[in-house]
């Protein structure tokens, strides 16, 4: 009797769970692209690109690897509407003794799979997903009875779990390993915040041949999806687990020795700087992070980066990207619905089209997401997550524009970055202050206000840099909500020394602004 494995579009890796007892003989995987998935959010063009591109080569290599496939293409004349749709129908033709899944990344559709495991009656099994280091119970066991989830004491617990940058500094007589941090501390972060200086020149991402498939979705995206936001000239993100490793290994060879340092700077000229780029290969199931990790840590090893930069990656994989999908799964369904501050204002047009903006911190970001469906983490949190909050923007909103825009977009790890970290509305279960700032960051870290129609140095009247003017009046307005916040201490002691008048003023510059 036949199983029906259904894999999904970030599932493409060769020992997901659903595949652990595949029996080429008589199973069948399934895999489709549906029109549900592909327009519940208006998706970049290059993150359809991506996802349908690497679902088709991942089908092709099942195939070349024994497996049976059906594959169901968007522009099928069976015209493919949902997941459960496609499901139905093949439960219908096989009749599988059983479905397989691996569980969904995603609240949504794991409910859609449940309610259809219900509704049906039918023998769904739904397994873990063992591509993260953290269970489910793991991460609850760790989040019971505390106040504050911090990430930094999960962080050391994933450390201990997976061994990596640790170290047995017990004496060679010893009976008893004991563990202890590479460089006897955890975290390395203080080395890790420069600018970088206008003739530091990151390398290029090396340009990468597509096949058939890739060209085939190309035009189809071009066809069918002509209307979403973002450039679809010159894709060249992988699509091969092959084509990812060897952008990983780019990365290793050519940027991971100035991650670190780099890290948190931005520049006008500058799109992918030392980043990796390689969210999107993970989350689909191209890079498998635990060996992205091991690869680090052997190069740190072997002298090709320092400790700082090794240490600061692996925190981003094993600590962030686990403590933010534990998040997620902890705290939905209510999680997406928290507002903390009430926020409700729309967010502005210049989202969509940077040129209807002269902030050009916001233009450049805006304009470099839509060339690339990427930008790096500072820019989304300090730039357009920062104005999202100082603006009072709908949480809805904001979170329906970045799950739309970035190729590596998917709600259990965008919802708790933009919704927590970003913008604040879970009320600080995720960070501890609101990731406020005024111009003043911006400028210290990037290059964007040397060519801005605003000048940074004003916070109020003709040109004033709407971050300065918007940053008082959210700690003016939040402050019965935020005062007692001892991180905040020091903004808070300086809004006390602006007089009546000066608060007036820039109650009514922000006012204008948004209106
Ligand atoms: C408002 C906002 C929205 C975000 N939305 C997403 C999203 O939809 N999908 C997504 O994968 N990341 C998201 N992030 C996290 C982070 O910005 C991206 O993972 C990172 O920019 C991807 O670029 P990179 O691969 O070059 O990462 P690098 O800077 O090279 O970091 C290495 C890896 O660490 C992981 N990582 C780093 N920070 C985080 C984090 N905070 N959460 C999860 N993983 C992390 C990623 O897998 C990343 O590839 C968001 C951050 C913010 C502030
Ligand atoms: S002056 Fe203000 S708006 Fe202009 S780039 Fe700098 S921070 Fe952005």
């Amino acid at each position: 009797m036949t199983n029906l494995v259904y894999i999904l579009g970030d599932q493409l890796s060769l020992n997901i769970s659903s595949l652990k007892d595949f029996n080429k003989k008589q199973d069948v995987v399934l895999m489709t692209e549906v029109a549900e998935e592909a327009s519940y959010v208006k998706h970049h063009k290059k993150k359809l690109i991506f996802i349908f591109s690497a679902m088709r080569n991942f089908a092709d290599l099942l195939s070349k690897n024994g497996f049976k496939v059906h594959y169901i293409k968007l522009d099928d004349s069976s015209k493919p509407e949902s997941f459960i749709e496609q499901l139905t129908i093949f439960n219908k033709k096989l009749k599988p003794k059983k479905i397989i899944i691996t569980e969904p990344s995603e609240y949504r559709v794991l409910k859609m799979f449940d309610d259809f495991k219900i509704n049906k009656n039918i023998d769904l099994e739904i397994r873990c997903d063992d591509r993260f280091v953290a269970t489910h119970h793991e991460f609850a066991n760790y989040a019971k009875d505390k106040k504050k989830l911090l990430l930094e004491n999960f962080y050391h617990l994933m450390r201990q779990k997976t061994g990596l940058l640790m170290e047995n500094v017990a004496k060679k007589t010893a009976s008893k390993a004991i563990f202890k941090p590479v460089g006897g501390k955890w975290n390395f972060d203080q080395e890790n915040r420069q600018t970088m200086p206008a003739n530091v020149v990151p390398p290029e991402l090396p340009k990468i041949s597509h096949n058939q498939n890739v060209m085939d979705v190309i035009a189809m995206v071009e066809k069918k999806f002509a209307k979403n936001f973002g450039s679809i000239e010159d894709f060249n993100y992988a699509s091969t687990h092959l084509q990812a490793e060897k952008q990983f290994r780019d990365f290793i060879k050519n940027r991971l020795a100035n991650f670190g340092i780099y890290q948190d700077a931005m520049r006008q000229d500058v799109d992918f700087g030392f980043h990796s780029v390689i969210s999107m290969y993970i989350n689909v199931g191209l890079l498998d992070p635990l060996k992205c990790c091991q690869e680090v840590e052997k190069s740190y090893h072997q002298g090709i980066c320092d400790l700082a930069s090794a240490e600061g990656f692996i925190r981003q994989i094993i600590g962030w990207r686990e403590y933010i999908r534990g998040i997620y799964w902890f705290f939905m369904p209510k999680y997406a619905e928290l507002n903390y501050f009430k926020h409700k204002n729309n967010l502005p047009e210049f989202y969509w089209d940077h040129q209807k903006t002269k902030m050009n911190c916001l233009s450049n970001v805006i304009k470099q997401t839509y060339d690339n469906a990427y930008s790096h983490h500072i820019q989304r949190l300090m730039i357009t997550g920062n104005f999202a909050l100082l603006a009072g923007i709908d949480p809805k909103q904001i979170n329906e524009w970045y799950l739309a825009v970035y190729a590596d977009a998917f709600e259990w790890v965008e919802l708790p970055n933009t919704h927590g970290m970003a913008i604040y509305a879970d009320g600080g279960i995720v960070a501890s202050k609101p990731y406020c700032s005024s111009g003043n960051y911006i400028n210290k870290m990037s290059n964007f206000c040397k060519n801005c129609y605003y000048d940074v140095k004003k916070t109020v009247g003709e040109k004033a840099c709407p971050f300065n003017f918007l940053y008082w009046n959210f700690l003016i307005k939040n402050e019965p909500k935020l005062k007692s916040n001892p991180r905040l201490f020091y903004p808070y002691s300086n809004l006390q020394r602006k007089t009546k008048e000066e608060i007036k003023t820039i109650e009514k510059n922000a006012e204008e602004f948004l209106k």
